[in-house]
């Protein structure tokens, strides 16, 4: 890591009062959770337009439910990292207002995250029937799904859908509009594994930037961000994290 932009972080770190985090499967690949353009990447193996996509779910929900017995223990089984961790402790120096997630994986309300956590791209935290509204945890909708119900209903017989937000379906608008807000108001926005390639939440960076805080790109990869950002951070967010939020560590 390049130890004048990590100094330059520290620096627009310690002067800022509204931080807001942007995270995206990046920040959970070192909890062992799969980001999607790596090579070897969930979707290398499963078509995100066909096992993944809304407009495919309506037609063919069982394709959905295959992806979810694979993906589901392999979330809740992941824990915190340094990372997610790290964000704790910057919200416990009352710099940290908001978190705003494309995860669905809920790392960082299992790390201890108080701050609102907009979860942009939904959550694996629940499912929800499309007719009545009802949710369900999904860890029980997976189980019978093992057990062989291969397309969950509801009681009312309307179809159970996952939590998280599929291709082609809209993100809530609710969420969406807050998480805008809090980019706009912050006077610091840290992006954290994030490609950046997805739309609209590659948006908020620009937003913020453009509203007058500064950008700090934490990433493995180059993004196509980088030229707007005041500092880019090239490694693990596991590592980067804990050493920007208390620099004096060892
Ligand atoms: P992405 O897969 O497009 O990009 C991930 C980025 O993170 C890459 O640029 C990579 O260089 C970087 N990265 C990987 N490991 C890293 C690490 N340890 N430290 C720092 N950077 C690291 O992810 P995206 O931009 O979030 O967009 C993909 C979509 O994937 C999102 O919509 C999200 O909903 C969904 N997704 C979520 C999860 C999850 O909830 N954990 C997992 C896979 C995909």
């Amino acid at each position: 890591m390049d130890e004048a932009q990590f100094s330059r972080a520290v620096e627009i770190l310690r002067g800022s009062e509204y931080v807001v985090a942007f995270t995206g499967a990046g920040a959970s690949t070192e909890s062992g959770i799969s980001d999607f353009r790596s090579p070897g990447g969930i979707w290398s193996r499963y078509d995100p337009n066909l096992y993944a996509n809304y407009h495919v779910f309506l037609e063919r929900p069982h394709l959905y439910w295959e992806l979810a017995l694979e993906l589901t223990p392999a979330v809740f089984a992941a824990k915190p990292n340094p990372g997610h961790l790290a964000l704790v402790d910057l919200e416990k120096q009352g710099k940290l207002r908001a978190i705003i997630t494309q995860n669905i994986d809920t790392l960082h309300q299992r790390a201890g995250s108080e701050v609102p956590v907009l979860e942009l791209h939904g959550t694996y935290g629940h499912c929800t029937c499309l007719e009545c509204g009802k949710e369900f945890s999904r860890l029980d909708v997976v189980e019978r799904v093992r057990n062989g119900e291969r397309v969950p209903r509801c009681t009312c017989g309307g179809l159970i859908k996952s939590g998280a937000v599929l291709f082609g379906e809209p993100m809530p608008l609710r969420v969406v509009d807050e998480a805008y807000e809090h980019a706009r108001r912050s006077d610091c926005f840290v992006v954290i594994g994030s490609s950046l390639v997805v739309s609209p939440a590659n948006q908020m960076p620009i937003v913020a930037k453009s509203s007058g805080a500064r950008l700090i790109i934490v990433n493995r990869d180059p993004t196509h961000l980088d030229h707007l950002a005041d500092v880019v951070l090239r490694g693990k967010s596991g590592d980067i994290l804990p050493k920007l939020v208390h620099p004096w560590r060892e």
